[in-house]
């Protein structure tokens, strides 16, 4: 089993494995920083083939969570806990009372939220053993779903890059959205309202028309949405989504989308660079959600309700430092995703007094 040699592991401060024979819990919470403040991230229920993919996507996501957290200017590291298991048949009360436990076992040091394979229903259960659970629902400093607030900074986001590409007004481009589903069904509405022209596709079909319907959009099979006339290249559905396959099928002149992890890997990055393709980097543009999740965080720190007036003034701020990405990326020829990989860790070192 590898840890310190995973090609995820990058200066991460710990690694906690948590077990409950009588719930049925196989976990691990991986800190990647506490320098900016307790560390936060997502948790995940998933089937992993073992236990070192289980180790390695704790590690890799929750590094990534410290570059979200520090470019979204939150007062928070990075952490992430997985907890090993098919979310659609393993899961009860009692297992998430053990991941409460394993939680609060850690006096703070990280904070859940909602991520792949949990519900808030489920993170209410953890929340009977630890206050340190968030992105849950039906209290005062409940911060509900994210997607709305993940949307719209997408949707400045690629504002902002259509205006730096192109010089045009949403008005006049075109946007091709891979992946309708909560994030992607919302900015295909408000940038319909911006007078945006859409193209649409979803492995969903229903969903796909759906969306169509309300938006005008033109929908197109899942395979063929790299091949459309779009100025603009919006990934919402799952990672990976630039690789070399499709990025020379590509005739956008911005990529930029919700999902995580959209590069295949940073030669790909470098790729969509030198292509004089606009890329706005994942973890910088998508930060909305985990800015509406450190609202609730606030609030229930200082005992207060959820403050929307401080989410805005984060997400405005976020649209400023992507904004600063770009020109650093423009001015330096490099690519944005390393600029912006290179500006999360000034960030998290300035945290450490570095
Ligand atoms: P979702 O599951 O609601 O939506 C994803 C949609 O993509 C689904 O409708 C699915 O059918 C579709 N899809 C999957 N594979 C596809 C493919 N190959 N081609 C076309 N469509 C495909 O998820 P979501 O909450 O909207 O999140 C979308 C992405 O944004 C994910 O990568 C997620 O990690 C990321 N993200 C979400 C949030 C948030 O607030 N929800 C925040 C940050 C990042």
């Amino acid at each position: 089993m590898t840890i310190f040699s995973s090609p995820a592991f990058e200066g991460h401060e710990s690694l906690h494995a948590f077990h409950d024979a009588g719930a049925g819990l196989n976990a691990l919470i991986a800190i990647h920083s506490t320098a900016l403040g307790p560390a936060s991230g997502g948790v995940r229920m998933w089937a992993y083939p073992d236990d070192q993919a289980a180790i390695d996507d704790a590690l890799r996501l929750s590094r990534a969570m410290s570059y979200k957290n520090a470019m979204a200017g939150l007062d928070l590291g990075g952490g992430k806990a997985v907890i090993i298991g098919d979310s659609r048949t393993a899961k009860t009360p009692q297992l998430f009372e053990a991941l409460g436990r394993a939680v609060e076992s850690l006096g703070g040091r990280y904070w859940g939220a909602e991520d792949v394979g949990v519900s808030p229903s489920d993170l209410a259960h953890a929340r009977k053993e630890t206050r340190f659970m968030a992105g849950l629902e039906g209290h005062p400093a409940a911060s509900g779903d994210p997607s709305p607030v993940t949307a719209e900074g997408v949707k400045r986001g690629v504002e902002l890059c259509v205006r730096r590409a192109l010089d045009r007004p949403l008005s006049e481009v075109t946007v091709a959205i891979q992946g309708v589903g909560h994030v992607g069904a919302i900015l295909a509405r408000k940038l319909a309202a911006a007078g945006a022209r859409l193209v649409v596709c979803d492995i969903n079909e229903a969903q796909a028309a759906a969306v169509a319907a309300e938006t005008g959009a033109r929908v197109v099979p899942p395979a063929a949405i790299f091949d459309v006339e779009a100025e603009v290249f919006a990934p919402c559905a799952l990672g990976g989504a630039i690789s070399p396959e499709t990025l020379p099928r590509l005739r956008a002149k911005v990529i930029a989308g919700g999902a995580n992890n959209q590069l295949a890997d940073p030669a790909t990055g470098r790729a969509v660079f030198e292509r004089g393709v606009l890329y706005a980097p994942d973890f910088v543009i998508n930060g909305g959600g985990i800015i509406n999740v450190a609202g609730e965080i606030r609030a229930l720190e200082r005992g207060e309700a959820f403050d929307p007036a401080w989410v805005e003034a984060k997400v405005k701020a976020m649209i400023d430092t992507l904004d600063e990405v770009l020109g650093r990326s423009a001015a330096g020829r490099r690519p944005a995703d390393q600029v912006a990989i290179e500006m999360a860790k000034e960030r998290i070192a300035k945290g450490r007094g570095a």
